[in-house]
């Protein structure tokens, strides 16, 4: 099979094409090399956190690599057939393990056995997926379009500490096969709560960022709101907020840090469940990002076309839909909706099939 090339620095130019690109590797079976990669970041190549992604899609496919060090901008990866079973990866640094599982991920949903994942390093990062908006949001639609999962969080990981680790059970897609659906309406509201997790800090910390969310978006709290720190979590501080619609879990969070005030953190939550709240697409910007794969892997099985609304296509969705494109026979389109709803996206198949896209 010949190799896609793909420039690393074009779009958005940040790892997300990396991480989609070994996915869509392992899942296709077809060899990349990528170059210019996050060349335009402060800190160009692979960082610690995309090495692991490297490293945990090597393991599981059994790939060929080159490149694969800290700081490289080019990577060579000729992966072999994808093995379910047991695997531990850590990411050495408070680096997240979303990114990792969301690599590996799209891949097990189409391996032939079940897999069980242990991952180590940071569970609530800035700029990455949480641990509570992958298991609330993101997996029950992976589990709508026809595949298991469950994941469990053993211990928080905040920066710069780490010391995070999840457990991922992730089960291939049933018999009938991956099962393309619309998300275009969200159903009725069915509740809302934030919580504050503040391990080894002081809980008045949480309690006055709850407070501000309580007068900015009058939701009411209890003590559950602050849940009780684990054993061996290092100091951290993420509040989260959850709105539970009938089709749709949106999960909004925001993480404490030394310089940034807790009325900062709880305002930068209000305005995001406030931008969700004041338009009716289903996802948000985020959840619209990281949707789009394995919705494409599932147009891509079973050819019947998808759409689904978000508030806003970032360019990192942008990216992420050309990427996408590069190796799977889809076509994303976007159509902005009437009255500032947002934006609709459909997934088909690409009227011309595509071939390899070989450089
Ligand atoms: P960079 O190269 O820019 O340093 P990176 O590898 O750290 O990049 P990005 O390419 O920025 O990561 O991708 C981040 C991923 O995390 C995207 O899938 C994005 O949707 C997701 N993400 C970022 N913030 C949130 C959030 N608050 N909630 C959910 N997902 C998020």
């Amino acid at each position: 099979m010949s190799m896609i090339h793909i420039d690393a620095s074009q779009g958005e130019g940040g790892g997300q094409i990396l991480r989609t690109s070994l996915a869509l590797s392992m899942v296709t079976g077809q060899p990349i090399l990528l170059d210019k990669i996050r060349a335009r970041r402060p800190k160009p190549g692979l960082m610690r956190q995309h090495l692991t992604c490297v490293t945990a899609a090597q393991a599981i496919s059994g790939a060929q690599v080159e490149g694969a060090t800290l700081g490289s901008q080019t990577l060579r990866f000729t992966p072999g057939p994808v093995r379910g079973g047991e695997y531990e990866f850590s990411v050495g640094t408070a680096g997240s393990v979303m990114l990792v599982l969301q690599t590996v991920w799209p891949a097990m949903l189409l391996a032939e056995a079940p897999t069980r994942l242990t991952l180590q390093g940071g569970t609530h990062n800035p700029m990455a997926p949480s641990f509570h908006f992958v298991e609330r949001a993101y997996a029950p639609l992976v589990r709508r379009l026809g595949a298991a999962a469950e994941l469990r969080l053993r211990r928080c990981g905040f920066y710069p500490g780490g010391g995070g680790e999840i457990e991922a059970e992730l089960q291939p897609a049933s018999a009938e096969g991956l099962q393309p659906f619309d998300l275009t309406e969200r159903g009725a509201l069915l509740s809302q709560h934030a919580e504050c997790l503040i391990p080894g800090l002081k809980r008045s910390i949480a309690e006055r960022e709850l407070e501000v969310l309580r007068e900015q978006l009058g939701w009411a709290f209890d003590h559950s709101a602050i849940p009780v720190t684990r054993q061996n979590e290092g100091p951290g501080n993420a509040l989260l907020a959850t709105l539970r619609h009938e089709h749709v879990t949106e999960v909004f969070c925001s993480l404490g840090e030394k310089s940034r005030s807790a009325e900062t953190v709880a305002a930068d939550v209000a305005r995001q469940v406030k931008r969700y709240l004041g338009s009716t697409a289903v996802l948000g910007v985020h959840l619209a990002d990281q949707w789009v794969l394995p919705l494409a892997l599932a147009v891509w099985r079973n050819g019947r076309a998808a759409r689904y609304t978000c508030t806003d296509v970032s360019l990192h969705a942008a990216t992420n839909f050309r990427t996408i494109e590069r190796f799977l026979p889809v076509q994303i389109s976007t159509r902005t909706l009437p009255g500032g709803h947002g934006v609709e996206v459909t997934v088909a198949m690409a009227v011309t099939p595509k071939g390899d896209n070989a450089a």
